[in-house]
């Protein structure tokens, strides 16, 4: 049975969606949604979901992941009810509901418990360095093995969890019975959605953006296996180095353009940045110019007179990798994906 809650519309304006009831049900967003069809028909929905109160229904739904946020319903509706944004805020509500430790709900609902939370992994760094008298080659080397063990933490004890919490509420909860092989066969979609995102290219205005977005993924994952895994603070291969100065500055680009979007707000996504959205972007933004510039300072020879640069890379990646990752707006990109497997597997029934 559902579980209606009348206070749900208090509870989602923390999560940014606040002229959600004012929609008169007319359904112009739906007919204007270039990703809606007639198996998976939203926003309008979504809307009726929320202004009921209905969480199981929201909860067990996967179409919040299907917006790839391009803003045309909201800019349609007559009602100025916004649905592009109650959709992005029931992303949100929903990465709460998936996270088993609660933190994604407190992060998104409080800015003050995120800054909290940064100030004391700042601390935590510095207080490290402290501990080992400041000497530049122990704190690089640990930062280095942090970078790895944090990656196979986070994943193994947040992430991993929370996908499994997302397949029982979306695919077991709601009754999909399905063989192993239909699971086997379906994982594709999977990793074809994770590294293309491909499903945003059928958004009208999206072209642009979407080949933004997969540049960003790529020059990310590439700066992530450098560092990690080809050591790039320490390496003496060309190759390696040169790679790294490319794909930090990539990242440092696409992120610069992306804060320039949203400063400026002309597109509807940009109109209604939360907190998340800002760290999310910021964060990255100083992991790829930070990154760059103590590459650049150990080829100079400049690191060791200039501990602090290292400092603050390792305090950047040490919140990217502690806060936003497992429990911020990082997780939407790994959710989206999982969220185009379960809908194939719904849809094989
Ligand atoms: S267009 Fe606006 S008023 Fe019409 S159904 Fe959608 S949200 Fe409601
Ligand atoms: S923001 Fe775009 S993709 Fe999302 S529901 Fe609205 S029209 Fe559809």
């Amino acid at each position: 049975m559902s579980r209606l809650d009348t206070k749900f519309g208090k509870k989602l304006k923390k999560y940014g969606a606040t002229e959600f009831n004012r929609c008169y049900n007319c359904g112009t967003c739906t007919a204007v949604c270039s990703l809606t069809n007639s198996e998976d028909s939203f926003p309008r929905s979504m809307v009726r979901l929320s202004a009921a109160g209905d969480q199981n229904g929201i909860e067990s739904s996967l179409k919040p992941w299907l917006c790839y946020y391009c803003g045309e319903c909201s800019t349609s509706c007559p009602q100025t009810a916004n649905p592009g944004e109650l959709m992005m805020s029931l992303r949100r509500w929903l990465t709460g509901r998936y996270d088993w430790t609660g933190l994604s709900g407190l992060f998104y609902r409080s800015s003050l418990v995120t800054i909290i939370a940064m100030v004391l992994v700042f601390a935590g760094v510095i207080g490290y360095a402290a501990y080992e008298s400041f000497d530049m080659e122990r704190i690089m080397h640990t930062a280095h093995y942090f970078e790895m063990f944090a990656i196979m933490g986070v994943f193994a004890v947040i992430l991993l969890p929370n996908i499994v919490r997302m397949w029982y509420l979306t695919v077991i909860k709601p009754g999909y019975k399905l063989p192993v092989k239909v699971y086997a066969s379906s994982m594709s979609e999977l990793f074809i959605h994770m590294f293309t995102q491909k499903r945003a290219l059928g958004c009208d205005d999206n072209q642009a953006r979407w080949f933004a977005h997969l540049i960003l993924v790529i020059g990310y994952l590439t700066l992530l296996f450098t560092t990690v895994f080809l050591d790039w603070f320490s390496t003496e291969s060309m190759f390696v180095v040169v790679l790294g100065y490319v794909v930090s500055a990539i990242v440092f680009a696409v992120t610069f353009v992306f804060v320039l979007g949203r400063i400026k707000q002309k597109q509807e996504i940009a109109k209604h940045s939360r907190p998340s959205d800002w760290f999310f972007i910021i964060w990255l933004l100083l992991m790829g110019i930070t990154a760059f510039a103590v590459r650049l300072f150990i080829d100079l020879d400049l690191l060791a007179g200039n501990l602090w640069l290292f400092l603050f890379h390792f305090t950047i990646l040490a919140q990217w990798a502690l806060i936003i990752v497992p429990f911020g707006k990082w997780t939407h990109f790994l959710y989206r994906s999982f969220a185009m497997y379960f809908d194939k597997l719904q849809k094989s029934k």
